[in-house]
């Protein structure tokens, strides 16, 4: 049993025909609906359901309330290495740009760790550049039990792992992942993974579900906005957790909508994907996937995050630094450009401002 077998089924639609022939009608018959088959999602995802984001939207608003009540989960990032082996088009930390890379040691983790436990943050997603020889599993293993005093829970964002892998760092502290695909047409992510382990297209599109084998609690997934399509990848993004969710019963899912931004290196997106077209998505996939959490990072804009809170967010990345050593130290690079800057104290007060409670905590580690 893998996605695989549904990606491929999924793949020999034409997509395109189906964006195009959607009308008026369709959409009014979908949002009719109570809960949404893979056909609907796909109407709500179409050019002319951009005419109906306002009842989309009143009715993506009741569904998140209902479901996740008036919060919004806060968690913080931690870049421990930005060591890597690939060669992605799309990415500042790509092998074949030059800079200074960095690696933390176990008493810079401990910092870094101690700084934003500091600011209040208790859920930590701890990332590396992808290379098992930099940041191989006892390294992270060694992270997690240095840091997991600070904070009760702890994702991690790194290279795809083996089973047992994930077991192991379960067993060290970890309980949640997060692992984008990047882009789910097969032939565009030969093209853009270049060099390098990550051009295993299926060893990455099946870690998903080997972290969820493990026993991890939380899975977090998406694509990277602009590689291809974005009407087709939040299609096989969404497909994708509700193949996870139908097979794991117990697992807490959310998608992120992280898009392209500006980098170190020169790669166009090949799709743009409009502030407008990002809330088509979240509205589309609030009304498909009512109980996922989506998740919005810092790289989206001050403005922008506000006014897709009441759309179907549940969970925000706050005061982050995406640089190695960001949070105490000054001469790293990012990974790519952060546009929220906000304090978490000024989050906290915005989400009471509009009626959201902020929540640092949902889970505690025994
Ligand atoms: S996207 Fe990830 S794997 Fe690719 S170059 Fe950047 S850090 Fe490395």
């Amino acid at each position: 049993m893998s996605f695989y077998n549904e990606y491929l089924k999924y793949k020999g639609l034409n997509l395109d025909d189906v964006f195009k022939r959607a009308n008026d009608n369709d959409v009014r018959r979908v949002l009719a609906k109570d809960s949404l088959e893979w056909e609907d999602f796909l109407i709500l995802l179409s050019p002319v359901a951009t005419k109906h984001l306002e009842e989309m939207a009143q009715r993506a608003n009741k569904e998140t309330i209902q479901n996740f009540g008036r919060v919004i989960f806060l968690y913080a990032p931690l870049y421990l290495s930005d060591h890597c082996v690939n060669q992605c088009a799309y990415c500042g930390f790509n092998v074949k740009n030059k800079f200074k890379r960095k690696k933390l040691n176990i008493e810079e983790i401990r910092r870094e760790g101690e700084a934003i436990a500091k600011k209040g943050i208790k859920h930590l997603l701890i990332l590396t550049g992808e290379s098992r020889k930099h940041s191989p599993v006892s390294y992270i293993k060694e992270a997690v039990e240095a840091l997991k005093d600070y904070f009760s829970s702890i994702d991690i964002e790194i290279y795809p792992l083996y089973k047992g892998e994930y077991e192991e760092l379960i067993e060290a502290g970890v309980d949640g992942l997060t692992i984008y695909q990047e882009v789910y047409n097969e032939e565009i992510y030969d093209q853009v993974h270049i060099t390098g382990p990550k051009k295993d297209y299926r060893y990455r599109l099946d870690a998903p579900e080997r972290g969820a084998k493990a026993g991890m609690r939380r899975i977090n997934i998406g694509p990277l906005f602009g590689l291809d399509d974005w009407r087709k990848e939040a299609f096989f993004s969404a497909i994708h957790t509700q193949y996870l969710q139908k097979n794991y019963l117990d697992l807490e899912l959310a998608l992120s909508l992280p898009r392209l931004r500006p980098h170190l290196g020169s790669f166009q997106p090949k799709s743009i994907v409009s502030d407008r077209d990002l809330v088509q998505i979240i509205l589309a996939y609030r009304l498909f996937l009512p109980r996922v959490g989506i998740s919005l990072s810092t790289r989206e804009g001050e403005n922008l995050r506000d006014n897709l809170l009441p759309l179907g967010i549940t969970k925000l990345s706050a005061e982050s630094s995406t640089a190695v050593g960001g949070y105490t130290q000054k001469d790293s690079t990012d990974q790519f450009a952060i546009s929220d800057g906000r304090s978490l104290k000024e989050i906290k007060k915005l989400l009471l401002e509009k009626g959201y409670q902020p929540i640092l905590q949902d889970w505690h580690r025994i």
